[in-house]
């Protein structure tokens, strides 16, 4: 009787483990059960497919050989943790983690873990579904919209400027003609030589008093109350930007060192007219790095004062004189020989359009802080 009930029992078993043994083998996620050491007791079949290692390679083998950076060098204060409180982090919850091939390289995954009590002990059940791919896909994604957004700046920037090419041609031409007028009357004998001078040099300062006007009329255009203000959370507009900037290549392989309060919040804002702004400041900032040793970029958001938020842009670049600091954000102010001396008059206007206000300082390491703010939005 005894010794039929040991058999049914290790029939039980039996059937058990071949019950495993399939599940191990056809379970479509990797499948991978670890004691409270963390020790592995099973890996799947799409375990040893995801990771590189076959089964009989890693059971007993700790688990945190499969797992990168500060995950790897805590997995077991977290299981000691959860074991002493009871709190869970991950467990029935599930987390995206990074994981590490049998080569070393790492690879996003999806992680879930169970938990069974056997006994005194427990053991838990992972549960890894490969995120590569839909990575790939995401960041595709992200680069296609962003090369859409900058196509589509750049076409508007394109026409603006051979708009303003056009507009500025015909006074400056006039100015060009009063003052070459003028100079050949300087050499003339004739009575009325000095009236007419006179005419010339005061029809050549209403034109350049023209061209002036045509570009303020630029300014107006660029903001021209086109400002579609709606909450925007700050912090993936900033890193948006970034990844648009990087996109362009104009950071080469610049650091910028980010720090975003966690709880910034939303500000209210045309989000392209913003990331605009951003994207000009970390671009002049990487010109302003070149040939610097340890390059570095400071990306900040913080709230206040009051009701704004507000964010900076630093770098360790060479800083500026006081008198490029007077005209910076004047149209045409450049020290670049290609450059246009739009870009920070352009930021002005749509900060200011915005309600908010930039300034320059110098930073802490001898470099130049940009530092502007934004309305924030109450509610977030
Ligand atoms: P552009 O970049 O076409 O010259 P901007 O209006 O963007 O036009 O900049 C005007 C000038 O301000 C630049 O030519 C440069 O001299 C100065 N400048 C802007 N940003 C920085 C910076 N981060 N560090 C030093 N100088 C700067």
């Amino acid at each position: 009787m005894t010794d039929l009930t040991a058999d049914a029992v290790s029939t039980d078993l039996e059937a058990l483990q071949l019950h495993l043994r399939s599940i191990l083998a056809s379970v479509p996620d990797g499948m991978i059960v670890i004691n409270e050491k963390g020790q592995i007791l099973a890996f799947s079949s799409a375990a040893e497919k995801l990771f590189g290692y076959k089964a009989e390679d890693v059971i007993g083998q700790d688990v945190s050989q499969l797992m990168g950076g500060h995950d790897q060098s805590n997995h077991q204060n977290y299981i000691g943790a959860y074991l002493k409180t009871g709190k869970r982090h991950i467990i029935g919850v599930g987390r995206v983690v990074s994981a590490k091939r049998s080569d070393g390289t790492m690879f996003p995954v999806d992680l879930k873990i169970g938990e069974a009590r056997v006994g005194d002990s427990f053991l838990f059940t992972a549960f890894v579904r490969d995120l590569s791919e839909q990575r790939r896909n995401e960041l595709r994604m992200q680069e296609m919209q962003a090369e859409l957004v900058h196509f589509s700046r750049m076409s508007a920037v394109g026409t603006m400027a051979s708009a303003l090419a056009h507009e500025l041609n015909q006074p400056l031409t006039a100015v060009a003609n009063y003052l070459e007028a003028g100079r050949d009357l300087l050499d003339s004998d004739s009575e009325d030589a000095h009236e007419i001078l006179h005419e010339a040099l005061d029809e050549a300062s209403r034109q350049a008093v023209r061209a002036g006007e045509i570009v303020r009329k630029l300014r107006g255009y660029v903001s021209r109350g086109e400002i579609d203000a709606r909450s925007v959370p700050l912090t993936p507009l900033l890193t948006d930007s970034i990844a648009l900037a990087r996109i362009s290549g104009d950071l080469a392989d610049i650091p910028i060192d980010k720090q975003i309060v966690s709880d910034i919040g939303a500000v209210m804002a045309d989000p392209i007219q913003v990331q605009q702004v951003i994207i000009n400041l970390l671009r002049n900032a990487a010109e302003a790095l070149h040939g610097v040793a340890a390059p570095q970029i400071f990306l900040g958001a913080s709230r206040g004062p009051d009701d704004f938020i507000t964010v900076e842009v630093c770098d360790n670049g060479p800083g500026m004189s006081e008198e490029v600091r007077q005209t910076l954000f004047k149209p045409f102010m450049t020290s670049k020989s290609q450059g246009m001396g739009l870009g920070l008059s352009i930021c002005q206007t749509i900060v200011e359009a915005h309600g908010g206000k930039i300034e320059a300082i110098p930073s802490a390491d001898g470099g130049t802080c940009f530092r502007f703010t934004l309305r924030r939005d109450a509610a977030s």
